[in-house]
């Protein structure tokens, strides 16, 4: 089969950034044991597993904020993750006495300084982002004033009549998609809104790719479904080009039907899947042969030692 691999792919300096330093504490037995990580380093299920090979322990649990997360530890280093943390959390870790590193992406950070400098200065902040995401977590933990807008319906229901200025921002792993619509109904209610765009650029770049390819049969973007860049990847290729997607965590994902009628495939992967995991992809696809019931075995060979 003809496969078309989308560059840029893959890890983003603050993914490597964060996995760096979960290695570091893993490497230095003079950081306090046991190792803990407030929610997913990144979002990767392979990498969580990896690790905890490792003895980390990720405490992942739905529905809890990293404050209640936080209350769980008593002893040991404690890792913030890739997508940023409250002021309130890191706090609770100094009273405790914890040890604490902050893997947050230089990037998330900057919108935490944008939106806290904007609420200095008296603006009305309305941050963009998806629910439940840790992003937006610790973005809204800075002040109750910001307004949060998840989607149109959220934006329609807002009240026209806000008398201060109003900064608008976003979550760092939208889709221009997203974002167009949400703030097309914020400028026809706050005509002098000002927007700062911070979909970063790792982002921007990887998406870019996708639109600017050719047209395919078939994408298939190589990521986790709780990553957020991946799932936009996806949706990018169906938006811009009507390009049949599908997210697959990795090569024992493929459904074997998909290829059985296609002649050529692209393959991209968001920023936090590991490169093994996306070249064992491309070799399967590459040596596929509809023909040929020998090429269809999509068992993933790859090692959890093999991962990291
Ligand atoms: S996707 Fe962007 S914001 Fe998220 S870790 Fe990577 S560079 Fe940072």
């Amino acid at each position: 089969m003809k496969v078309i691999d989308l560059t840029p792919r893959g890890y983003c300096h603050g993914v490597k950034n964060a996995l760096a330093i979960v290695k570091k504490v893993i490497k230095d037995e003079s950081y306090p044991r046991p190792i803990y990580v407030l929610g997913q380093i990144v979002h990767n299920e392979k990498i969580t597993k990896a690790f905890e090979t490792f003895g980390v322990i990720s405490l992942d649990q739905k529905g809890k904020t990293r404050l209640e997360m936080i209350e769980e530890v008593d002893h040991g280093t404690v890792i913030f993750t890739a997508h940023g943390i409250s002021d309130q959390v890191i706090s609770r870790a100094k009273e405790k006495g914890l040890t604490y590193l902050n893997a947050t992406c230089r990037d998330v950070l900057k919108v935490h300084k944008a939106v806290k400098e904007k609420l200095y200065e008296g603006y009305q902040v309305i941050y963009i982002g998806h629910k439940d995401h840790p992003e937006p977590e610790a973005i809204l933990s800075i002040s109750e004033k910001i307004i949060f807008v998840t989607d149109e319906k959220d934006a329609l229901l807002l009240d026209s009549t806000i008398k201060k200025e109003i900064f608008v921002t976003n979550q760092t792993t939208l889709s221009v998609y997203d974002i167009e619509s949400i703030l097309s109904i914020l400028r026809t209610k706050y005509p002098n809104l000002l927007f700062d765009d911070d979909i970063c650029d790792a982002t921007k770049v990887r998406q870019q790719a996708v639109m600017d390819q050719e047209i395919v049969d078939l994408m298939l973007v190589v990521g986790d479904p709780m990553s957020s860049n991946s799932n936009k990847l996806k949706s990018v290729g169906e938006k811009s080009k009507h390009i049949p997607s599908y997210l697959i965590r990795g090569v024992e994902d493929i459904n074997i039907e998909w290829l059985k009628k296609i002649n050529l495939v692209s393959v991209t992967s968001g920023a936090s899947t590991p490169t093994i995991v996306t070249e064992e992809v491309i070799q399967f696809l590459k040596q596929f042969n509809k023909n040929d019931p020998n090429t269809w075995d999509h068992h993933s060979k790859t090692l959890i030692g093999e991962i990291l």
